[in-house]
């Protein structure tokens, strides 16, 4: 058994296909002089068709799967426009008499080095568009047709080192059953189309091209993580058996769709769903969400080499509120920085980028950025329910600025004629700083309400690093002080009236909404598919014993007798719950 990142949920059982990078050589020759103008004009007819193609893919993609996927090809698409990387192969080409095909390896050959100095995921990933990018130019100058994943006759399980983003875009869904990948991480493009193609996917896993044959039977986890390879009649029928149960209980869940979310002792809890683009709307209704409440617009601003106009944003934004009515959307601004980098903004390396210029405070200082977001965001409202939060406040300044600058943006649509709704937007905050929780009593009364972002509270209270497996062990969502500082928040938001809802991977986490409702929370905003498992687990709670639950955890000294005493109280009964009807 091999383990690895798991990247799309359910399992897979079935054939290998190994699909390998065709290697072919290529001859390296030096031109004359005078064919030096021939050679360049060869390299830039290639570069053309192979344009061509990645458009034709591109549509394709966006017809079948969806906008952002489609997106991933102008990334190929800005690689082979941009005058630096064909700049350097006519160079090579001019100055060194290479032929074409050469010089494209030469300068591939200098990538790994150049993209290795960059410690981020993300930007890694990026390193294999340039290649697949490069490789398909050398395939057009040979004139030899790619490998492709569109003409299968059987169904089948795809390894590879990895999956080129048009590998994945031109394959027959019907027939590939699931991806198992040397490389990659979660927001490698493999995973991102594998859990938009709703197929179980493990990346990650080092050798698995090395370790298997063709032909040979393997299972894929994609909720562990975990691939088998030859396994045994046992473990099939095994695996078969889970397989079944999955689809199943997905199937059975479906049910809960129309049904309230309601505690047994008839708390109401409003259940909502997070997502990063307009894309994942239908994912989220199709699940039962009541409306969407954290919409991650940082993704229209990464991989780009320019802003979002306020046109692009407004169509993102519109489409949202449209598609949810009557319910609301909640529109995050932008909260590029951390993690999250790569957008067209010229920002400056820093040593510490978590606690850096990040999101609003960029916003601040960004205030033309900030006001057409905010424009686009204020038009939107035209076509649904839209409401605006902040993300990474730290104090009361910072909301009074932010909101200062959209009611500047509103009076000045205003005068423009355009006509916004008469209600006034809602305006809230995200609760993600220490500062932010501990100040509660003041921020409420400037909000109209607060989502708790535990992913960056626990990371900033408990000083973790929420990418770092290193310190991974120390990030505990059950820590005393994040149960008091949201114990804090709740208890303010109430006294001023207000709501508060979670939008951190705590709330899709069984035993951490469970938590999160004993303390109070008004609403909950998970992954979309994270919707129906958790209305099932609430409809079997009791709130009023979730509040004695809490209020009895409030008064434990550490994370571990925390954890050891919601076992007690409720994990058995959470998986019974699971398990039943
Ligand atoms: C959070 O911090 O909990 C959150 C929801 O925001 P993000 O994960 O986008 O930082
Ligand atoms: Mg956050």
């Amino acid at each position: 058994m091999l383990k690895g990142i798991p990247a799309s949920s359910g399992i897979a059982i079935g054939e290998v296909y190994i699909l390998e990078k065709e290697t072919f050589c290529i001859l390296e020759y030096r031109i004359k002089k005078e064919e030096i103008e021939t050679e360049i004009r060869r390299f830039k007819e290639a570069v053309e068709e192979t344009k061509k193609q990645i458009a034709e893919i591109k549509e394709k993609v966006k017809k079948k799967i969806g906008k952002r996927e489609a997106y991933i090809f102008q990334t190929y698409l800005n690689v082979l426009e941009d005058p630096l990387f064909i700049g350097e192969i006519v160079k090579k080409i001019k100055e060194e008499r290479l032929n074409a095909e050469t010089a494209i390896r030469e300068i591939c050959k200098s990538f790994p080095h150049r993209f290795k100095l960059v410690q981020s995921e993300f930007i890694q990933e990026r390193f294999r568009d340039v290649e697949d990018a490069a490789e398909r130019v050398l395939h057009n100058l040979l004139k030899r047709p790619m490998l492709s994943l569109s003409h299968l006759e059987e169904e089948i399980i795809v390894v590879a080192y990895d999956l080129a983003p048009s590998d994945t875009a031109s394959m027959d869904k019907k027939k590939v059953l699931g991806f198992a990948t040397d490389v990659g991480g979660r927001t490698s493009h493999t995973a991102i189309m594998a859990r938009a193609l709703e197929i179980p996917a493990v990346v990650g896993l080092r050798e698995i091209t090395k370790k298997v044959k063709p032909g040979a039977t393997i299972v894929i986890d994609g909720d562990k993580g975990h691939v088998l390879i030859n396994p045994t009649y046992t473990q099939i029928k095994r695996y078969q058996e889970r397989k079944k149960r999955f689809l199943i209980y997905r199937k059975k869940l479906e049910s809960l769709k129309s049904l309230p979310c309601q505690s047994l002792d008839g708390r109401e809890i409003e259940l909502a769903a997070n997502i990063a683009g307009p894309e994942e709307v239908d994912l989220a209704i199709r699940n039962g969400a009541e409306g969407i409440g954290l919409y991650r617009t940082e993704y229209l601003y990464m991989n780009k080499t320019s802003l979002p106009s306020e046109e692009e944003q407004l169509e993102a934004y519109r489409t949202v509120a449209e598609k949810v009515n009557p319910h609301s959307v909640i529109i995050r601004t932008l909260d590029i920085g951390g993690d999250k980098f790569l957008s067209p903004l010229p920002l400056p390396e820093e040593i510490n980028p978590f606690m850096g210029q990040r999101a609003i405070r960029l916003s601040l200082e960004m205030v033309d950025v900030f006001k057409t977001q905010l424009r686009a965001i204020l038009r939107a409202s035209q076509y649904g329910k839209v409401k605006v939060m902040f993300p990474m406040v730290s104090s009361l300044e910072e909301v009074q600025k932010a909101k200062k600058i959209l009611f500047e943006v509103k009076k000045e649509l205003e005068e423009k004629g355009v006509s916004l709704p008469s209600n006034s937007l809602e305006v809230g905050v995200m609760i993600e700083v220490p500062s932010a929780a501990i100040m509660a009593d003041v921020l409420s009364k400037e909000v109209d309400f607060f989502s708790l972002g535990t992913n960056d509270l626990i990371q900033y209270t408990l000083a973790v690093d929420r990418v770092n497996e290193r310190v991974a062990y120390l990030y505990q969502p059950f820590h005393p002080s994040i149960l008091r500082l949201i114990d804090n928040v709740v208890k303010a938001a109430h006294r001023e009236n207000i709501w508060v809802g979670a939008c951190g991977e705590m709330a899709s986490d069984l035993l951490g909404m469970a938590v999160l409702l004993g303390l109070g929370i008004d609403e909950l905003s998970v992954a979309p598919t994270s919707i129906l498992e958790i209305k099932k687990v609430i409809r079997q709670l009791n709130w009023e014993e979730l509040q004695k639950i809490t209020t009895h955890l409030l008064k434990l000294s550490t994370s571990q007798q925390a954890r050891r005493y919601l076992e007690s109280k409720l994990g058995k009964k959470i998986r019974k719950t699971l398990k039943g009807d």
